[in-house]
């Protein structure tokens, strides 16, 4: 079988290795589609949370073509979505239930290749049974949408109060549409790409600003208002924010549009340090939270989200390769105007 591993900057290799052994409480998965993640895409450009020869892709659906036998509740032919992450369980982060915060646990990536071992494979838990003949290119964004939910859930948006949301890569995409799915009722995307802005339109938000053309600060100050606090006699009147970007100007112009005590959830990665005006943050109490990964009932919830359709991800697919050209598939990636999702499939 083959996999793709990471050799150097820029530098992917197709190789050809044993296929999996399946050990008793494990279960073997012929890939059908694997989406390639941002930090996939950092991972190539910059050589960051990688080495070489280690494989890549942790997006993926696929069919079980073996389960040992102390695995419950799979059988040789289900269609399965899979969730990469596999935390210890024991820690104190997982004793608390921030199971994305272990640091003991082990992933299962590989999924670009054409098969995949889950070690101690448990239903329900890494692996989720697709109802019918649901598209396996849909089911392998159950890890990034995860993600979203996570991060709606961590800031609790107030969902009648403007939300704002920067960045419309897949995680941007997602969190609008899983904020759209709990109610909430003014949603303004804002992206460089008018195709990632079309889309979010098209699944509901409710205005799109690209910055490249309009002023967002001066247009969100007009539209939605001003509010004040104490020392802060003009701010904007944005009730949450979710930065989804990792652009250096996103957080100033977040903590300037915030209302007071509003959360600010930072989910995208930056390559570099970035400057915030801390007097906003201290004067109006906002909330700046983190958001990683995702726990396991964010990612139950994802995919009740992914395989009812309350989220759908078919029009973020921007393209489909084939495994063989991996190197293009993660080219037509990293072009952020054009792209969204890229699927590859063996
Ligand atoms: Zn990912
Ligand atoms: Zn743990």
């Amino acid at each position: 079988m083959r996999v793709v591993t990471w050799q150097a900057i820029e530098t992917l290799s197709l190789d050809e290795v044993d296929a999996p052994v399946c050990g008793p409480s494990d279960v073997v998965l012929s890939v059908g589609a694997c989406g390639i993640c941002g930090s996939d895409v950092h991972s190539y450009t910059e050589g960051v949370w990688i080495a070489p020869g280690v494989p890549l892709g942790h997006e993926y659906a696929g069919t079980v073509t073996a389960v040992g036998s102390d695995v419950a509740g799979l059988r040789v032919g289900d269609r399965v979505a899979v969730n990469p992450a596999a935390p210890c369980g024991s820690c104190p982060r997982c004793s608390e239930g921030r199971q994305n915060l272990c640091s003991g646990g082990s992933g299962h990536s590989g999924g670009f290749g054409d098969q995949v071992l889950v070690r101690n494979a448990v239903s329900g838990q890494h692996l989720f049974v697709l109802p019918g003949d649901f598209p396996l290119e849909e089911a392998c964004f159950l890890e990034p949408l995860s993600v979203a939910v996570r991060a709606v859930h961590h800031a609790a948006p107030a969902l009648d109060e403007p939300i704002l949301v920067f960045g419309l890569g897949t995680i941007g995409q997602c969190v609008v549409q899983v904020l759209l799915a709990a109610g909430a009722r003014d949603v303004i995307v804002v992206d460089t790409s008018q195709r990632r802005l079309t889309a979010a339109m098209s699944a509901g938000a409710h205005e799109a600003l690209n910055p490249s053309s309009d002023d967002v600060g001066a247009s969100l100050f007009a539209s939605r208002g001003t509010t004040s606090s104490p020392y802060q006699p003009r701010s904007g009147a944005i009730g949450a924010v979710f930065e989804c970007s990792g652009a250096a100007p996103v957080l100033p112009l977040a903590f300037s549009l915030a209302r007071a005590a509003a959360p600010i959830a930072a989910i995208a990665l930056a390559a570099h340090p970035l400057s915030i005006p801390v007097d906003d943050l201290v004067q109006k109490e906002l909330r700046l939270l983190g958001s990683f990964a995702y726990t396991p009932r964010d990612c139950q919830e994802a995919f009740d989200l992914l395989v009812s359709r309350r989220v759908d991800v078919r029009p973020l697919i921007s393209h489909r390769f084939a495994l063989a050209d991996i190197t293009a598939a993660f080219e037509a990636q990293r072009d952020t105007g054009a792209s969204i999702k890229v699927v590859v499939s063996p």
